[in-house]
């Protein structure tokens, strides 16, 4: 059993990946060209309209959309504690300050109560991560940013295809609600290409041709560059690739989310763990996450590997207790036995997790669980 299987995704795709690729092949246009458009087309439509500039990789996407922003050295952009490391990476490379607030053990995200704690007059804008693939609670978070004047930029990397539902009914794709939104096509995310690959979505036009002038060397035209800019591109395969997985990417979530209702319905009873509550819109899955309770995760996890069930800790630091980050912004939150992104990173146990999983191999997993507690 494997946490993802890409292989076999491939070879249930091969036919068509084979001929997107071999297309590439033929035209030899590697960089940028037709293929690379129409990705971003359908990629624009199956967002819902917005504007779409690919880059090079998800964390370029990031540091993108904060070079887009009118932020100056020194201004605290606000990222989640609990969470993969770009973010507060992108924030730091640019001399930008982060500042690290708490996160809902519900959710593992951050929420519009835990933002506030980290407001400040230097606040410019705000990074929610859509972790594991469940939206962020945006309406309030939206709503703050709106009355402190913030940007707001989604990191989407988690979860392309989920939805958000508003107090109105309204529903909105992840990526989509805030001024930027930014994702990642590395190869085990839910939309992940054969390489490195990434995106910015806007519903702006002028910040669309922004982005795309800073990722192309700030450059409006040939040899003519307007603003610094950088390097960050997506190349023709990786798009002819990502455009035939696009097309099966609602078909892959439903997967995902098939997988989960069948991991909740098995491990919901068991007393020792805590399944991931979807609460915010459509959940996309991209980890299924449990929390181990009484500090039993990593044995829990031990014993699972010793009967061939891989898992994965994602993340078994915070962002606070990472060494590069010593000294370097601000934490908004009290530290504590109980803060819970320290209390995540200390229970959280993701299961195996993707598009060819079967109900076979996740009755190994149950079983393997329920026998670690005797039930
Ligand atoms: C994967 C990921 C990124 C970075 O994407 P890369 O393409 O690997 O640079 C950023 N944020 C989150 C939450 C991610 O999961």
């Amino acid at each position: 059993m494997q946490m993802v299987d890409l292989k076999g995704q491939y070879l249930n795709i091969k036919p068509e990946i084979d001929a997107a690729i071999q297309e590439v092949l033929d035209s030899s246009a590697f960089i940028g060209g037709p293929v690379v458009q129409r990705f971003a087309e359908h990629l624009s439509q199956y967002m819902g309209g917005c504007h779409v500039v690919t880059c090079a990789n998800g964390t370029d996407a990031l540091q993108l959309a904060l070079m887009a922003l009118d932020l100056q050295r020194g201004d605290e952009v606000i990222v989640p504690a609990f969470t993969y490391v770009a973010s507060a990476e992108a924030i730091s490379l640019l001399g930008l300050t982060p500042v690290m607030v708490d996160v809902d053990p519900r959710t593992f995200n951050m929420t519009a109560e835990t933002m506030r704690k980290g407001l400040s007059p230097k606040t410019k804008a705000v990074i929610p991560v859509h972790l594991f693939g469940q939206s962020c609670d945006m309406e309030p978070i939206l709503q703050l940013a709106r009355e402190h004047n913030l940007y707001v930029v989604e990191d989407n990397a988690q979860a392309i295809g989920a939805e958000y539902t508003f107090s109105d009914g309204s529903v909105a794709k992840t990526g989509t609600m805030g001024t930027i939104g930014c994702t990642s096509f590395f190869p085990s995310k839910n939309l992940g290409c054969y390489g490195d690959g990434g995106a910015l979505f806007t519903h702006d036009h002028q910040m669309a041709e922004r982005l795309r002038m800073l990722a192309n060397h700030g450059q409006r035209e040939k040899y003519c560059h307007a603003l610094i800019g950088c390097n960050s591109r997506l190349d023709a395969l990786q798009a002819a690739v990502l455009d035939v997985k696009l097309r099966h990417l609602d078909e892959y979530n439903d997967a995902r989310r098939s997988a989960a209702a069948y991991y909740n319905e098995h491990l919901q009873l068991i007393d020792g763990v805590s399944c991931p509550a979807e609460v915010c819109g459509k959940h996309v899955y991209h980890q299924y996450t449990l929390k181990v309770n009484n500090g039993r995760r990593d044995v829990l996890r031990s014993y699972l590997a010793e009967h061939g069930i891989p898992t994965m800790v994602y993340y078994p630091l915070p962002l606070h207790q990472q060494e590069a980050f010593r000294g370097i912004g601000r934490l908004a939150f009290e530290l504590s036995v109980h803060d819970a992104a320290s209390y995540c990173a200390a229970s959280v146990l993701s299961l195996p997790m993707h598009t060819e999983l079967t109900p076979d191999d996740q009755d190994l997993v149950v079983s393997a669980i329920r026998d670690f507690f005797n039930l």
